[in-house]
């Protein structure tokens, strides 16, 4: 256990995992480009804002197109000011990545050897409901087990089509969510509401415990705020039973 009242001059997380962009936010953008302000479409409650340098006449393989040559943190996010995490940080790599699954493919070999096939939309919508009737006519519907949840939390992907699929077919009902749901669970238990601070309110606390986290890393937009709340003289206890990676005291 740590305990620590040292009051301390807040700072950003340092990027340990990830490669920080290597262009100031809040740079100019070039002719020809332009700036566009969204928001990371992950699952997260941080809900970073980020700043998108698109390029409209880049080059593409169907000739001009717009291209996103540049992502990063939007320094007026309240919460994130300015910094995405390391899952996001590369995400253009990801997104424009020559690997990335564009088409169907059926595997050929035994599971885990990377053995594929490249199938048409066709075959492989047909092979799927081929699966669905034979599992159907042999167990009944409640056989399939539809599993998904927020995803890029489009109105079409968390609360769309797949409900209404699934539930004409009479598939098994799940809650769908194996986080949220347990977090409310265990904070019932605890706090006796699922319901939680604002986080940036934490920056009021007189005293934090963290308990079986490794905030620095895995809740990184936090901690400013409880730097903040250090250098307003809050009390920070931290109990862990694996040795993570803080801060010198
Ligand atoms: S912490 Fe990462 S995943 Fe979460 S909203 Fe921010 S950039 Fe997206």
């Amino acid at each position: 256990m740590t305990d620590t009242a040292a009051p301390r001059t807040p700072t950003a997380p340092s990027n340990e995992l990830a490669t920080p962009p290597t262009t100031a936010p809040n740079t100019a953008p070039a002719s020809g480009t332009r700036t566009v302000l969204g928001t990371c479409h992950h699952d997260c409650p941080d809900s970073c804002g980020w700043v998108v340098t698109v390029d409209d006449n880049a080059e593409g393989e169907t000739g001009a197109a717009p291209v996103a040559v540049k992502l990063r943190g939007n320094p007026d996010h309240p919460y994130s000011a300015g910094e995405l995490c390391p899952k996001v940080n590369r995400f253009l790599d990801r997104v424009y990545s020559p690997e990335r699954l564009l088409y169907p493919l059926r595997r050929t070999g035994p599971k885990g050897s990377g053995e594929f096939e490249r199938v048409s939309w066709d075959d492989a919508l047909a092979e799927i409901a081929e699966n669905l009737h034979r599992v159907i006519d042999e167990h009944g519907a409640e056989a399939v087990l539809p599993y998904s949840d927020a995803g890029n939390q489009s109105l079409l992907s968390l609360m769309g089509l797949s409900g209404r699929f699934f539930g004409h077919m009479g598939a098994t009902k799940l809650v769908r969510a194996i986080c949220g749901v347990t977090v409310g669970a265990g904070m019932s238990k605890t706090m006796g509401s699922p319901r939680g601070l604002d986080p940036m309110e934490h920056e009021h606390s007189k005293l934090m415990i963290l308990w079986g986290t490794n905030t620095r890393l895995t809740n990184r937009h936090l901690w400013p705020t409880i730097e903040k709340a250090r250098a307003n003289g809050a009390r920070l206890i931290v109990i862990d039973p694996i040795l993570c990676k803080w801060p010198a005291w």
